[in-house]
C-alpha cells in the first residue's frame, strides 16, 4: 500500500469519519489499520495493537476467521442477493431466523432483520406503535428511554438515545422522553448503590404516571449502557424496572446490540440481569462484525398481532441479506462449537475480574466494574469523595486513551471513564498484556497530570 503519510493525507482530504472532528483528524492523521487476527490489529507501520474494544464492541469471535471468509465467498456465488419483501424468502435468512429464535430466551421467536442496530431500533419504534394501534390504542405512542443511553445514529435511534450532542445534531423525533440513568459513581451521592438503583428505576413509574399510562407504548434500555461508559447498574435496578413494566403493561425493549451474543457471559444480557423483554435489538456480535446485519427479536404476542393485521409497512433492501445472514449463521455455529460463551465466563471470572478490580490500587482509579467481558474504570482525583477532575470533563480520559493507543492498546474513554470490551476469544495471556499496557498507560497519564 501507499506510504502512511500519503494515506493519511487522502483520508483527511476526502473521508468524513463518524463522530470525529475533521480538523483534529487532519492535524494528527488517522492510524491506519491494515490487517487483524484474533485480538491483534496491525497498523500501516507494522505495529501490533491489542484490541481491547473488539472494534466497536462487535468482533466477538476475533478477527480473521477463514471459515467466515469461505462462507461469504460461497454465498456470493450461490445467491449474492435476493430480498425478503412480499412473499419471497431464502435459505440463509430462514436458517438464521430459526437459529436466533432457538438461542433467544422465552417466547422471543420471531426476527425482523435490518442492516444495523440503528435500523433495528427504528424498526422497534414502528413495531411498538403499530402494535398498540392494531390493538385499538393508537394514543399509546410515547417511548420512555434513558439519558446517556445509546441506541444508534439514525434519527430514530439517536432520539431514543440520551446523548444531548446527538439530539442537537438534527433534532429529535416526537414522543420520546428520557429518565435518568443508574450511574451510581457519578450521581449516587450519599445513597448506597442499591438504594440509588431502586430510586432510578422508580423514575420510570413516575414518568408513566406523569404522562398517563394510556399514552405509553414502551420502555427501552440497554442491559448495560455501553457507549455511555459501561454503566453496570446496581443489582436493584432491573428487577424494579421489570416490576413496573409488568404492573403497567408497558412493552419492554432490551437493546442487546452490545450485550447480545455472549458479551456478559450469557447469550443475552437480559439473562444476566433477569430481564424479560418483549423485543430485543441485536446487531454487532450477531455476525461478529464480519458483515453488517442487525435485527429485532420479537415475542409471539407482538409478532402475531402485527402479522395478523398484515400491513406493517416497513423494511430495508438489505433486511436478511443472504451473504450477511450466511456469515452470521456461521459465526453462531462457531460460537456454539467452540463454546465461546462458556469461555467468557471462564476467563472473565475470576481471571480478568481479579486483575480488573486490582486496577483500583492505581492512584487514578476509583471504581472498577466488570460484567463478563465488558468493563470500565472511573478515573478520579479523589477516590473517597468520587470527585471529578478540574477543568473539562473527559480531558484526563482522553489523555489516558492517547497513552493507551501509544502503548498499542485500544481502550476507549467516555468522559473520564475508561472502558474495555475485547473480543470474547481473548486468552489469559492476552488479558495479561492488556492489563500490563493499561497500567503503564495509567502511570504515564498520572505522570502527565503531575508535570
Ligand atoms: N444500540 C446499542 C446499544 C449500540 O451500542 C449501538 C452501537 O454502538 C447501536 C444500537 C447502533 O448500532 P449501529 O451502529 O449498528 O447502527
Amino acid at each position: 500500500h501507499m506510504p502512511t503519510a500519503e494515506l493519511q493525507a487522502l483520508d483527511a482530504a476526502h473521508h468524513m469519519h463518524p463522530f470525529t472532528a475533521g480538523a483534529e483528524l487532519a492535524a494528527k492523521g488517522a492510524r491506519i489499520i491494515t490487517r487483524a487476527k484474533g485480538v491483534w490489529l496491525t497498523d500501516s507501520e507494522g505495529n501490533r495493537i491489542i484490541d481491547g474494544m473488539a472494534g466497536l464492541w462487535c468482533v466477538n469471535i476475533g478477527y480473521g476467521r477463514k471459515e467466515l471468509a469461505d462462507v461469504a465467498a460461497r454465498q456470493i456465488e450461490e445467491l449474492s442477493y435476493y430480498n425478503t419483501f412480499f412473499q419471497t424468502s431464502h435459505v440463509p435468512a430462514i436458517a438464521l431466523a430459526a437459529k436466533i429464535a432457538e438461542l433467544a430466551p422465552g417466547d422471543l421467536n420471531h426476527v425482523f432483520f435490518a442492516g444495523s442496530g440503528s435500523e433495528a431500533n427504528d424498526t422497534n419504534i414502528r413495531l411498538v406503535r403499530r402494535y398498540w394501534e392494531i390493538k385499538g390504542q393508537p394514543e399509546k405512542r410515547v417511548i420512555i428511554a434513558r439519558k446517556n443511553g445509546y441506541h444508534g445514529s439514525t434519527l430514530g435511534g439517536g432520539s431514543l438515545g440520551g446523548m444531548s450532542g446527538i439530539h442537537k445534531n438534527g433534532g429529535m423525533l416526537a414522543g420520546i422522553v428520557h429518565i435518568d440513568e443508574p450511574n451510581w459513581w457519578d450521581q449516587g451521592g450519599d445513597a448506597t448503590p442499591e438504594a440509588f438503583g431502586l430510586a432510578r428505576a422508580q423514575q420510570l413509574e413516575q414518568k408513566i404516571l406523569e404522562m398517563g399510562v394510556e399514552n405509553i407504548a414502551a420502555f427501552i434500555g440497554e442491559p448495560v449502557q455501553g457507549a455511555g461508559g459501561v454503566i453496570i447498574p446496581p443489582s436493584t435496578y432491573w428487577p424494579e424496572i421489570q416490576r413496573i413494566c409488568d404492573k403497567y403493561g408497558i412493552l419492554l425493549i432490551a437493546d442487546e446490540v452490545i450485550t447480545g451474543f455472549g458479551r456478559t457471559g450469557n447469550w443475552f444480557g437480559s439473562e444476566t440481569f433477569g430481564i424479560r423483554p418483549h423485543i430485543m435489538t441485536i446487531a454487532k456480535g450477531l455476525s461478529s462484525g464480519y458483515m453488517p446485519i442487525g435485527g429485532s427479536i420479537v415475542c409471539d404476542e407482538i409478532a402475531n398481532v402485527i402479522g395478523g393485521a398484515g400491513d406493517f409497512n416497513h423494511g430495508y433492501t438489505y433486511s436478511g441479506h443472504p451473504v450477511a445472514a450466511a456469515v452470521a449463521l456461521e459465526n453462531l455455529r462457531i460460537m456454539q462449537e467452540e463454546k465461546v460463551v462458556e469461555h467468557v465466563r471462564d476467563v472473565a471470572n475470576p481471571y480478568l475480574a481479579k486483575k480488573w478490580a486490582a486496577l483500583t490500587d492505581h492512584p487514578l482509579v476509583g471504581e472498577a466494574k466488570l460484567v463478563g467481558l465488558m468493563g470500565s474504570i472511573a478515573l478520579t482525583p479523589n477516590k473517597a469523595t468520587r470527585a471529578r477532575f478540574a477543568g473539562d470533563q473527559g480531558r484526563v480520559g482522553y489523555a489516558c486513551r492517547e497513552r493507551c493507543f501509544a502503548n498499542n492498546l485500544v481502550m476507549r474513554h467516555v468522559g473520564d471513564r475508561m472502558i474495555i470490551a475485547p473480543p470474547l476469544v481473548i486468552t489469559p495471556d492476552e488479558i495479561d498484556v492488556l492489563i500490563e499496557r493499561a497500567w503503564k498507560s495509567l502511570d504515564e497519564c498520572l505522570a502527565g497530570l503531575k508535570a
